[in-house]
């Protein structure tokens, strides 16, 4: 730190991305991240004609991906903004509507950004804890007197809350705003993108990175009723204007229209998933009901750091995440069958049994 910083941020926590070590090849099963690649269409759009126009600024309203990413969901393109990553959203989102009377409310086990944002922002944290099987109980988040933030399905969890406990949130915070963070809900959740024309205070936000296979390409979009999205580009056109990069628009809209494939993909993972949940529970780990593309596991030998750290050592990266009440598991990206194979050989190694 130097001298020079904002006493506002003196102590500020920024958030730790997965890591990403150079020092051999892993089995890397610790973003969330697809172990597919993108699409023929996403690979056709971006060609050297494309890449010859970067001198050119980018549509800083989006227009052609909005329409598409919009139309394809049954809304309008006032009812979307894209941003580079839904982290650049959901940083919006804090920003737009927490300030000194209206602070974040969020659960204590979630995505570990939410208390990120809080802090830069300089706005207060309501966390509510997650119950003893690591469940949002939806009425614990009525009135909650702040702006509400929800990942669904949840991370590192991997549960989701049906849709209509979700509603029930939207409804029971009529004086305030839902944010549904939905980055994983194609492996398997209800979507909260239908109650969006029943609801002013709702706002959903998905993310290209998981089941889209564009991680790379930096590209989330926040849907909601228009008045919720002016409010959003008011941040985007205050902050970055052209926050969306030519070749990643292009990549977002190739993939809206190549469905099928990433129809495929996702159904390959919910079924790599299942199938590593039984081997998993075959070798008497505790893994928690996962409806996205990670497994949150408890081995049934040492702890989660131990079992993180072995793993590591025999060349797979999982996520472990030091907090008091989570920290006898760990998150596993489900990969293909291959790299799960690889993970349950590495776990059966340290459990001795391959000597
Ligand atoms: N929300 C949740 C719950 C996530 O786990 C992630 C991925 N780290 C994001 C949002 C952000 O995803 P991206 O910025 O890649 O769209």
């Amino acid at each position: 730190m130097s001298s020079f910083l904002s006493g506002r941020f003196s102590g500020i926590e920024a958030y730790v991305p997965g890591e990403q070590p150079q020092d051999r090849s892993y089995v890397k099963l610790n973003t969330n991240e697809s172990p597919y690649p993108p699409s023929p269409g996403v690979l056709a759009a971006i060609n050297s004609a494309e890449v010859a126009r970067l001198n050119l600024y980018p549509d800083p309203d989006t227009r052609s991906a909005a329409l598409a990413i919009s139309g394809a969901l049954g809304l309008g393109p006032e009812n979307i903004i894209l941003g580079n990553g839904s982290d650049e959203l959901l940083a919006f989102a804090f920003q737009a509507f927490c300030d000194a009377k209206t602070p974040a409310v969020y659960a204590d086990i979630t995505y570990g950004f939410y208390s990120v944002y809080a802090r830069i922002n300089c706005v207060e944290s309501r966390v509510l804890p997650l119950d003893d099987t690591l469940r949002l109980v939806p009425s614990d988040y009525y009135g909650a007197g702040g702006t509400v933030f929800i990942a669904n399905p949840n991370s590192p969890t991997g549960r989701a809350v049906p849709l209509a406990g979700i509603e029930a949130i939207i409804r029971g915070n009529p004086g305030n705003v839902v944010v549904v963070d939905e980055a994983y809900a194609a492996f398997g959740a209800e979507s909260a993108v239908p109650l969006i024309a029943k609801y002013d205070n709702l706002i959903v936000v998905h993310t290209m990175s998981k089941s889209k296979n564009l991680a790379g390409a930096r590209v989330g979009y926040a849907m909601a009723r228009s008045e919720l999205i002016a409010d959003l580009n008011t941040m985007k056109f205050s902050f970055n204007p052209y926050n969306m990069n030519r070749l990643s628009l292009l990549a977002a809209e190739a993939a809206i229209n190549d469905s099928d494939y990433y129809e495929e993909c996702v159904a390959k993972i919910v079924s790599s998933r299942e199938r590593a949940v039984l081997a998993l529970y075959g070798r008497m780990f505790d893994v928690l009901p996962s409806r996205a593309n990670f497994l949150f596991a408890k081995p049934s030998f040492g702890s989660g750091r131990d079992y993180y750290l072995g793993l590591k050592e025999r060349g797979v990266l999982v996520r472990h995440l030091p907090q008091e009440r989570i920290k006898d598991y760990v998150r596993i990206t489900i990969g293909t069958d291959e790299q799960m194979d690889a993970l349950l050989a590495a776990t059966d190694d340290m459990m001795g049994k391959n000597r």
